[in-house]
């Protein structure tokens, strides 16, 4: 068996099973490591599936070992070819492959079936004709086991009339198939659980063929068994259940024994993780859709700017353990904006513009610089930008009246630099009926092209972006804040909706881009200099009107 490759992801205590599985007298000694991702085809995936994809396929590639995807459709409800085209789109994007070995559990529902026949004949599983009401009623308490008067039964009474419920004899919650285990079990996950249910309704690839369905406890052991899985990963909350997964394991004739470990699930602040509460956001037209860039799905992120080996240093530096954790989105962000720094074109876009007019500049003279798409890369080259009389600066970069220590452009104030073109010192400037400063008014210095100034003077105000008005492409930019203000809206308990932040998306328009943007294509990311990462819309940008996303800002809010 090859070596295992630490530089993939970090060794955590998962492989330390692992490690003791598959060594000389362990229960997989020699044996290849085989994961699974099991996601149920019923939304879109999100951050929190990332960092499972990352446990379940990473771990596989760290052994050397195989990863399948397997679609979890036992459950007849709300399942869609929408999601499982996405799901798959989605882990590949993120970077991982399941090759040929991508499965439905309803392809194993006849098989679940006959183990469940098998169960019956050996005395293990009964039919109970309790109503749910009255199974929860007969449930007992820490002190008192549950009850079935049907626990008992003939086993050809229960082979007879679990194979009517499969014919479809009975109404929906009449009976359940029920493994035979132990009602006074301190776990109750192990009094006699329900591993068939009554449900007449239409499944979406098995259609009407079926009208009993497995229960998840029961079904997902036999998944994995099937598929010959060494280790499922899963999620804390099943912790509980382990006994039960292991109870089906070892009481079916299927030669795999899969070990079931688990670790705790990732949450994120200001945001909702729950499929359920995704879906209600979308259903609810509170966001465009599943892959609105404030959405923490994967589609979201990806549509914001995310790059996939962000996420993948997200997933990795939050490390794998068992105790549960709520991490800053403003990490999530940190480790983007890591990311962009190495690959991002700086550019220079105007937001929220305000004409400058070089008043010492020719009337239809123009000219051009080359400025370098980033400061630390020179292998990223270069590009041209033009400069002429009339161009375009940020409104904030000007004040008439300036407030102490302000360092940008005011009348007869410091002098600045245009970046990258010259120095310029404002005049003045010109306003409008209302007041409203409609143009900013500056003298160049000719001796300073490239801006630094022939004379060597120190030049003390700030360095400000611009776009040459002749040139400049027009474009809408959305920013993006929270989408809850709460810091925890998924708690139990708290109306999330209610916890929406209302300023999370700020659409500004007629922002002015410098001509190399015009034409952009996604996935590009971009560094607007001093305004942060955007990368393009690919879903609302159009042919000569784009529209781009701001990703992230530059300021670093996660404290270390
Ligand atoms: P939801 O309750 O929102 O529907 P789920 O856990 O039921 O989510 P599944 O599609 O069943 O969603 O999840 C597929 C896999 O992803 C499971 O193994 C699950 O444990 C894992 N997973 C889901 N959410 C998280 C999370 N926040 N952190 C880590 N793993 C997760
Ligand atoms: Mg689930």
């Amino acid at each position: 068996m090859a070596e295992k490759d630490n530089s993939l992801m970090s060794q955590n205590f998962i492989h330390d099973f692992i490690d003791e599985d598959i060594a000389e007298g362990g229960r997989y000694a020699g044996m290849e490591v085989h994961t699974r991702f099991p996601p149920e085809p019923n939304g879109y995936l999100h951050i929190g599936h990332a960092k499972a994809i990352y446990v379940d396929f990473g771990t596989a590639q760290k052994y050397h070992g195989l990863c399948n995807l397997r679609m979890d459709d036992t459950n007849p409800t709300k399942e869609d070819v929408e999601f499982v085209d996405a799901i798959q789109e989605d882990i590949h994007w993120l970077g991982y492959d399941w090759d040929d070995r991508f499965y439905y559990a309803s392809d194993y529902f006849e098989q679940m079936y006959q183990f469940a026949e098998e169960l019956i004949l050996a005395g293990k599983a009964y039919v109970c004709q309790l109503s749910p009401e009255e199974m929860s009623a007969n449930r007992g308490d820490v002190n008192t086991p549950a009850t079935s008067p049907y626990r008992n039964r003939p086993i050809e009474e229960s082979l007879d009339l679990f194979r009517r419920m499969r014919a479809g004899e009975f109404p929906d919650g009449a009976m359940t198939l029920r493994a035979k285990i132990d009602l006074a079990s301190g776990n109750f996950n192990l009094r006699d659980p329900a591993i068939y249910r009554i449900k007449h309704q239409r499944h979406h690839r098995t259609g009407d063929q079926w009208c009993i369905y497995p229960m998840y406890d029961y079904a997902h052991p036999i998944e994995d068994a099937l598929e010959g899985i060494t280790h499922s990963l899963c999620t804390l909350e099943f912790e509980d259940h382990r006994p039960l997964y292991d109870w089906v394991i070892d009481n079916i004739s299927c030669p795999n024994k899969p070990r079931q470990i688990e670790f705790a699930r990732l949450g994120i602040d200001h945001t909702v993780m729950s499929k359920r509460k995704l879906r209600a956001l979308v259903e609810g037209g509170f966001v465009s859709g599943w892959d609105d860039p404030r959405m923490p799905t994967i589609c979201g992120l990806r549509r914001r700017g995310y790059t996939p080996a962000a996420i993948r240093a997200f997933s990795e530096a939050n490390g794998v353990s068992k105790a549960a954790s709520t991490v800053e989105f403003s990490f999530l962000e940190h480790c983007l904006r890591e990311d962009l720094d190495k690959s991002a074109r700086r550019v220079m876009a105007v937001l929220r513009p305000v004409a400058l007019t070089i008043t010492n500049y020719p009337e239809g003279q123009s000219e051009s610089f080359s400025i370098e798409n980033h400061p630390k890369d020179p292998s990223m080259g270069s590009r041209t930008v033009t400069f002429s009389r009339h161009l375009y600066i940020e409104a904030e970069d000007f004040m008439e009246e300036p407030v102490k220590k302000y360092k940008r452009l005011s009348p007869n104030g410091l002098e600045c630099r245009l970046k990258g073109a010259y120095v310029i010192r404002c005049t003045g400037c010109v306003k409008d009926e209302a007041g409203n400063v409609v143009e900013v008014l500056a003298e160049y210095d000719p001796d300073s092209r490239g801006g630094d100034p022939a004379d060597g003077r120190k030049i003390k105000g700030a360095a400000i972006h611009w776009v040459d008005a002749a040139t400049a492409a027009d474009a809408e930019v959305r920013l993006y804040d929270d989408l809850f203000s709460d810091a925890a809206p998924d708690a139990a308990g708290k109306d999330f909706l209610a916890c929406l932040n209302p300023g999370s998306l700020e659409v500004l328009r007629g922002c002015k881009l410098e001509a190399s943007l015009a034409e952009t294509q996604a996935p590009a990311s971009f560094q607007f200099m001093r305004l942060g990462y955007f990368c393009v819309d690919n879903k609302d940008s159009k042919p000569g009107a784009p529209v781009f996303n701001r990703s992230v800002s530059l300021k670093d809010s996660f404290k270390k």
